[in-house]
């Protein structure tokens, strides 16, 4: 039997509620088949399977969907959107493909479940959050509330190193959408990610001249003394009212015990939380050159302030309330929280579009073999997603 859209609207919070239950078994069964893909960022064929496994099923439920394949190195990323009518996108879902895994670890340790929790590389970063998205947008075609929206969503496959040739395309997808939710891993207690710092990475290489260190050492230029005194003056670039961060976090120089070293190099972790900062940092490195403090020294710098950083406007506020107060009606407690961490959430903040990060599946210790994802947060957050989701299309039926 068809039911208008109308009348399934009205369906109560409850009947929903059942439903997601009822398909708990098949997230659990979607779970292991897209955590036993390997799909580290360098493995394109992985990401690429991980990718047809999403783009047969949002085509299912009657979404346009296609793989990209972006940039010089191809990588793969999957599009798919529902657009009943032709205004902007009421919710863009984001997400990543790729993991921090080498190929040959899912067959050291596949998924597996012991008590709450489950294991396997990527668990919660992300692909139980990918499969949020799917069972939302499952759910709501099945519930007859999918035609009351407009929503895309892009999965890239290059998150891991930083979004180099999908980050273009995914603000370009972000400036068309009123609203993006980002399905990294919302962190234990219910905790959603509003604020990131934005940051970037610098080198610092500097050239001096070697030297005999015993016979002429006065002929030497001392590379290591140089970048000594360039890492004090670049420490002090540190502000905390600001929450700038700038640290050197990697130095190498010289050869031998016995020789003046002639090239010394530092890598310079930096992360901000207000836009204004990147000017004054940028323009500290740019200018760096010219302060040489051993004459005859030269220093040449690499690098910039690539991610914005994630700042919550009043759109992202707004958003946060709706999301907050729904949960709050399931019974969950959440809490809204600030991190030194980017995501690709920076990106379609920066792109102007209010972003709420931590969408995924509740978890913790990304990046490491302990990984984990607590399978009780399974439903609740499909449920809460497609709650928000519901109430969105709701407020379009009114305007
Ligand atoms: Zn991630």
């Amino acid at each position: 039997m068809v039911f208008p859209a109308d009348t399934l609207l009205e369906r109560n919070e409850s009947t929903m509620k059942q439903y997601i239950k009822t398909r708990h078994e098949n997230f659990l069964s979607d779970f292991k088949t897209i955590v036993n893909i390997d799909s580290s960022s360098d493995n394109k064929s992985g990401i690429e399977k991980v990718a047809r496994f999403f783009e047969k099923r949002f085509a299912r439920i009657g979404l346009d969907t296609e793989i990209l394949f972006l940039g010089d190195k191809k990588v793969p990323c999957l599009y798919a959107e529902h657009r009943p009518s032709k205004k902007s996108f009421d919710i863009m879902f984001l997400g990543h493909m790729d993991t921090v895994f080498p190929t040959g670890e899912v067959e050291k340790r596949p998924f597996s479940i012991t008590g709450n929790r489950a294991f396997g590389p990527g668990v919660c970063d992300m692909k139980g959050g990918l499969l949020v998205v799917l069972h939302v947008l499952e759910t709501l075609k099945h519930e007859g509330i999918l035609d009351s929206l407009s929503v895309c969503v892009a999965f890239n496959g290059d998150e891991e190193t930083g979004s180099h040739a999908s980050r273009d395309w995914i603000m370009s997808t972000a400036k068309k959408s009123l609203q993006t939710f980002v399905f990294e891993p919302c962190r234990p207690g219910y905790r959603f990610v509003l604020q990131r710092k934005g940051g970037g990475w610098f080198q610092i290489i500097v050239k001096g001249q070697e030297a005999h260190a015993g016979a002429d050492p006065e002929k030497g230029i001392n590379a290591v003394v140089e970048l000594a005194h360039q890492i004090v003056k670049i420490n002090q670039l540190n502000q905390n009212e600001m929450q700038t961060s700038v640290h050197v976090t990697v130095i190498s120089g010289g050869d031998k015990v016995n020789i003046i070293p002639n090239m010394a190099k530092a890598s310079v972790d930096v992360r901000i939380l207000k836009l204004e900062e990147k000017e004054r940092i940028e323009t500290y490195f740019k200018n760096l050159p010219e302060h040489t403090y051993l004459k005859g020294a030269q220093i040449k710098v690499q690098g910039h302030i690539d991610r914005p950083p994630m700042e919550p406007g009043d759109g992202t506020r707004k958003l946060w309330e709706l999301i907050r107060s729904t949960g709050e009606q399931m019974g969950l407690q959440m809490e809204s929280i600030s991190t030194g961490g980017c995501s690709d959430g920076n990106y379609t903040s920066a792109a102007g579009a209010p972003t709420i990060d931590g969408m995924g599946i509740v978890g913790a210790n990304s990046h490491r073999a302990d990984e984990y994802a607590e399978l009780d947060s399974i439903d609740n957050m499909v449920g809460l997603v497609a709650q928000v989701c519901k109430a969105i299309a709701e407020k379009n039926k009114l305007i």
